[in-house]
């Protein structure tokens, strides 16, 4: 019988009611009977968004190291603190994460980190959808390579013992710079071979793209595609320093781009994604926030802003990155680059909906729903969040959340602590 939400706002600017049956959208138009009726008036309703580049368990290190340059930041303090996870501090740093993920309306997000079994269990008890890579660096070790494709094959299986619609495995290659070529070329052949998608980090500072171009001869992405590497099941993170011919070798062989804004901005990349050229070449776009521990915030609402101010400002041109396009990024692109029908409020497309509370004093009067949405809205208007046809929150109550808090607080003191 499933869910029915009344009257509510859709951001096309239309009023109608909405019916979820199973885990897809049935209906737009007239109200139906439902086991759960949601009244829609005052509110409207999005497609939850997708968040497709996180670290999710560095929740854990929110606020432990912050105004560092990026080295320094990496080597001093997140790599040294990282050595210390264990599978339970990444179970507890996930659950963190998908609560304040599902408090901001994001339903589906592309992580990669260690220990992803354990992310696996937190998301498939929260009920988020997530696509969940094992990251994998060799720095050149055959031996260390060895023991990645192991550990890479071990979660792999687990993940697919939990036989979750919502969590999907996929392959996770950390960068150009720390995986060796042949490691590449065996993980593209797993990708393809067992259609598990890749994650990876692309064209992110300008000392990669350097570093790249002296030790293969050639920037990243241009040596990733004259391995083989690329193709539409690759979503690449970053991408601040692509070049003309690598953004058009990225969009011939159909790779989704995860932009990044606020880490790029904390951790000073120093250029702002070419954004304009990507999305003239036919580019997947999509928003992701990276870890809490570069953004510091996993609110998709802010990510959305800031695309739009940073490239509006970058490009000295007020009609850079319109409200509609960074929506779209966030929502319908973001469904794209993970292969996913969800992204949008229509008919046969699953039900990952987010109810947002329209009666605020910073979001009245609605003008334009997404305008409003994009620069005056805030994690904090969702109301209610269903995702694969389940209410997760409603009225912004989450069951358990305290104990996730003081467990996610206590592992991350002693992470932090030693
Ligand atoms: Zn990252």
């Amino acid at each position: 019988m499933g869910i029915s939400i009344r009257d509510v706002l859709l951001p096309d600017g239309r009023t109608a009611s909405v019916t979820v049956e199973g885990d897809r959208i049935a209906e737009i138009g007239r109200p139906r009977e439902a086991d759960v009726t949601i009244d829609g008036r005052g509110k409207a309703l999005l497609p939850g968004f997708v968040n497709t580049h996180t670290h999710a368990a560095m929740t854990l290190f929110r606020g432990y190291a912050d105004d560092m340059d990026l080295q320094r930041w990496l080597s001093t303090k997140i790599w040294p603190a990282e050595a210390r996870l264990t599978p339970e501090a990444v179970y507890w740093g996930t659950k963190l994460a998908c609560l304040e993920m599902l408090r901001s309306g994001t339903t589906c997000f592309n992580d990669m980190y260690f220990h992803m079994d354990m992310a696996a269990k937190a998301v498939d008890e929260v009920g988020l959808r997530a696509v969940l890579s094992e990251g994998f660096i060799d720095l050149s070790d055959p031996a260390r390579a060895e023991r990645e494709f192991r550990q890479t094959r071990t979660v792999l299986a687990k993940i697919r013992g939990l036989r979750s619609p919502r969590v999907r495995p996929a392959l996770g290659p950390h960068s150009v710079y720390t995986v060796s070529e042949p490691s590449l070329r065996e993980l593209r052949t797993m990708a393809s071979s067992e259609h598990l998608p890749i994650h990876i980090h692309l064209s992110e500072t300008r000392a990669e793209v350097d570093d790249v171009k002296k030790e293969r001869g050639m920037p990243p992405a241009s040596y990733l595609d004259s391995i083989g590497f690329l193709g539409p099941d690759v979503v690449a993170a970053h991408g601040c320093w692509l070049d003309d011919l690598e953004i058009r070798r990225l969009a011939q062989q159909g790779v989704a781009v995860a932009h990044c804004p606020v880490s790029n901005m904390k951790l000073a990349t120093g250029r702002a994604m070419p954004l304009a050229a990507m999305r003239d070449a036919g580019l997947t776009l999509s928003l992701g926030t990276d870890g809490a521990a570069s953004n510091n915030s996993l609110d998709m609402f802010e990510t959305m802003k800031i695309t739009a101010l940073l490239h509006k400002f970058a490009a000295s041109d007020a009609r850079a990155a319109p409200a509609r396009a960074v929506f779209e990024m966030a929502t319908a692109g973001g469904a794209r680059a993970l292969g996913l029908e969800a992204g949008e409020v229509a008919v046969g497309k699953l039900a990952d909906l987010v109810l947002i509370d329209l009666r605020r004093p910073g979001l009245t009067p609605t003008h334009d729903l997404v305008s409003n949405l994009v620069y005056a809205g805030r994690g904090d208007c969702v109301e209610t969040v269903i995702c694969d046809g389940r209410v997760l929150m409603r009225d912004r109550v989450v069951r358990g959340e305290a104990e996730v808090l003081e467990h996610a607080s206590a592992i991350a003191a002693k992470l932090a602590g030693a």
